[in-house]
């Protein structure tokens, strides 16, 4: 049976009182428990930021990988392997800046990964520098005059881009947010979850209250289009929930791996000296 204490690994999270990584960790640490995913049939690849410290003290197979590189090393292990449960922790400037790139290629693909983006408007590890994620007129660091140009919406990325299941959480309510990331875990293929995570320390503005007070739940809309729509509704109201879910054919569907997984395939190289000859 997996229990919330299979994930513990004794070390307490060194994020700061309040960080709403917090909740990340708890809904995510709830959807493996109620899934009774067992944690040496899962790897998840963590980003760099604040998010990517939770390998620390997240009782699962791990890996750091480059900035904005989470997306890649996770399809690779999807594609090596399968049978694993393959999941990317990563956050908005890791992830839609630094990995965009990588964050439209997977969408267009469409492995069979979850990707939760902790989505703070800001690079809290490196003191606060506005994300692309940063709405206009945010003050930080990096923009001390406030933020000029427009935000990326990882959600309307992740619909244009072919995403087959699209949704966005909030770290304040974790129930909700379990209830999330369970559907995301079980869907077959690209799962997106952008989460509403306020970051305490660098961001004065998007505090709980401040989502608490505009926050409404969506339905998962019939077309795309109305989903697109409804990704960019921002402001007053900020919709949460599934907006987006269709089946299609994932990326280990089509690969040269769909018959076996490449973990699977005999060692050696078949026919090695026939090869060799041809060279000589
Ligand atoms: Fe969380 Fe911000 Fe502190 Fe990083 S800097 S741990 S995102 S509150």
């Amino acid at each position: 049976m997996t229990t919330q204490e299979d994930f513990q690994t004794g070390i307490l999270p060194t994020w700061c009182p309040g960080c709403g990584n917090f909740g990340i960790w708890m809904a995510l640490k709830n959807a493996l428990t109620k899934l009774a995913i067992p944690n040496h049939n899962t790897v998840i690849v963590y980003g760099v930021g604040c998010h990517g410290n939770m390998r620390d003290w997240m009782h699962i197979y791990g890996v750091e990988g480059l900035h904005g590189r989470a997306l890649p090393v996770a399809q690779g292990i999807k594609l090596a392997n399968s049978g694993l449960t393959v999941i990317a922790v990563t956050g908005d400037g890791d992830c839609i800046g630094e990995g965009g790139n990588h964050f439209l290629h997977a969408a267009k693909r469409n492995p069979n990964i979850t990707v939760i983006v902790h989505d703070n408007q800001v690079y809290g590890l490196t003191t606060g520098q506005a994300s692309p994620t940063a709405q206009k007129k945010l003050e930080t660091k990096s923009t001390p005059q406030g933020v000029v140009e427009p935000p990326l919406s990882p959600l309307s990325l992740a619909l244009v881009a072919g995403g087959t299941f699209v949704s966005r959480g909030f770290a304040g309510d974790i129930p909700h947010l379990t209830g999330i990331f369970e559907k995301a875990i079980q869907h077959k293929g690209f799962s997106v979850i952008d989460v509403l995570q306020p970051c305490v320390t660098f961001d004065k503005i998007h505090t709980y209250e401040w989502y608490r007070e505009r926050i409404y739940t969506v339905e998962p809309s019939n077309t795309k289009k109305e989903a697109l729509n409804a990704s960019m509704e921002w402001g007053d109201k900020i919709p949460l929930g599934v907006f987006y879910e269709e089946q299609k054919e994932t990326s280990e569907d089509f690969e040269a791996v769909a018959t076996l997984p490449l973990v699977d395939f005999p060692l050696g190289i078949p026919k090695r000296d026939e090869l060799l000859q041809m060279f000589t």
